[in-house]
């Protein structure tokens, strides 16, 4: 089976053939480390992890570069505020991500690259943009890029030159000669962080520092480029300008974007206050329940995390590692594995890497697997063994059962008053009291209470 992505460029799935023969080359856009990681960051880094280690299963050889944008607008002037230095509190940064994802069990990328390290690189690149004439100086120490010289601009983003003027804010005080002409190199206002350059003290525009990256670390090419769907335009536009005016070819064969964040369907903003950071995420939930909340939304669809999302797929995950324990406990271990399982994996992940399908496909598994333990059928260890196995890729099942039963199981922090009262609203459903039940729920709702039912059951939730 070949493997099938959804290329922005050419919008539409297309089989996956590298450049290279079986060597596949990779960049993903990091974290522009001004602040905590969040809840986008750690959806990101996990969509690419699992994209880079699905391509290493299909046997490709992968070089997976990602960055960390280190200096910016932004964290000087969060690092200002705070009274230190820009590098610190970009260095400070960078170890608490860092050790985020660890928890979130992100395997690191084969390169971890920081704009930083490489500004001299950087500054070649701008330098021979000049050169070519796709660039230019200005007199106060800017240098932009000249984006009516490159006649692809726009495609990645769909939009011709005249749409993406109405995109852009016009800025009378700066010396460009187009309203989106983009910095590649902007000088240093008094105080701030500065490299010497040949244009005087400054530091990198963030576009070029993803292109020189690429550029030095992985060549004139590459097969997949990967970021959030807000960076496609310009972030990414930008990219292709650059590289593509440098080189005079295709920059990124494949581009791969992922959906953003929803809050109760709502975007994440500073403003609503409705921010998930990972670190909190990670306090309150296993990252194998987070995972198998978030991975249930296919990658390239935004996800909404609404009020429960987590605890539904802990009580999934809960019942799954049940029917795990239960099956190690009733039938000696065995090597087998049921290959039926990695091949529907495989299937799904072939149709542009559609996590969705797999998770769903567990549901029909476990319940096989209960089935089996029921009937005394043995065969359920082989089912399990290869659950265990392929669902690895996706960092799923990889605790000892009981540890996880034990670690994931709510312990209920609900008064016992507030208890009674769900217990009785419950009873009166049951009773068809309908009238009653609506009154209780109206009373625990006044007491900052929701209780939500199931089927059979019911769960209470702190408003
Ligand atoms: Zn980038």
């Amino acid at each position: 089976m070949s493997l099938k992505i959804y290329n922005t460029l050419t919008r539409q799935k297309e089989e996956f053939k590298p450049i290279d023969g079986n060597n596949v080359k990779m960049y993903a856009c990091g974290i522009t480390v001004s602040g905590e990681a969040h809840i986008g960051h750690a959806i990101q880094a996990m969509v690419f992890d699992i994209v880079r280690k699905y391509l290493v299963k299909k046997g490709y050889n992968v070089t997976y570069a990602r960055n960390y944008t280190d200096v910016d607008d932004k964290i000087i002037a969060n690092a200002n505020k705070l009274g230190v230095p820009a590098m610190e509190f970009a260095e400070n940064n960078i170890a608490k991500i860092d050790h985020e994802m660890d928890r979130m069990k992100i395997t690191p990328a084969t390169m971890t690259l920081r704009a930083t390290k490489q500004i001299a690189d950087i500054i070649e690149f701008v330098s021979r943009l000049i050169d070519k004439g796709y660039a230019y100086p200005t007199p106060s120490g800017d240098v932009y890029f000249a984006v009516e010289k490159f006649g692809e601009y726009g495609k990645l983003s769909n939009r011709n030159l005249e749409d993406a003027y109405q995109g852009v804010r016009i800025d009378t005080e700066e010396d460009k000669r187009n309203p989106l002409d983009f910095a590649l190199w902007k000088s240093a206002k008094p105080g701030e962080i500065y490299w010497e350059s040949p244009w005087g003290k400054g530091r990198p525009g963030w576009h070029i520092e993803c292109s020189a990256m690429n550029y030095y670390n992985l060549g004139e090419q590459i097969d997949i480029h990967g970021g959030g769907r807000d960076l496609i335009f310009p972030h990414h536009e930008n990219e292709i300008a650059q590289t593509e005016c440098l080189t005079g070819k295709q920059f990124a064969k494949y581009w791969i974007h992922n959906g953003l964040v929803k809050v109760n369907g709502q975007k994440m903003s500073k403003s609503l206050n409705n921010g998930i950071t990972m670190k909190d995420l990670l306090d309150h939930y296993d990252n194998e329940v987070i995972r198998f909340a978030l991975l249930q939304t296919n990658y390239k669809n935004d996800i909404n995390i609404i009020d429960g999302l987590f605890e539904s797929a802990r009580d999934h995950m809960l019942s799954f590692y049940d029917t795990l324990n239960r099956v190690y406990s009733t039938f000696p271990q065995t090597n087998a594995k049921n290959p039926v399982i990695d091949q529907e994996f495989d299937e799904a992940m072939d149709d542009d890497f559609n996590t969705a399908k797999a998770l769903a496909n567990l549901f029909g598994y476990f319940k096989l697997i209960n089935t089996k333990i029921k009937n005394n059928d043995n065969t359920a260890v082989a089912d399990a063994n290869a659950i265990i196995d392929t669902y690895s890729l996706l960092g799923l099942f990889q605790t000892d059962p009981k540890t996880f039963i034990a670690n994931n199981t709510p312990t209920s922090d609900i008064p016992h008053d507030i208890q009674d009262l769900a217990k009785a609203r419950w009873q009166a459903k049951q009773n068809k009291d309908w009238d009653k039940a609506d009154e209780l729920r109206a009373q625990l709702s006044k007491l900052g209470y929701t209780v939500k039912d199931s089927k059979d059951s019911y769960e209470i939730i702190k408003n």
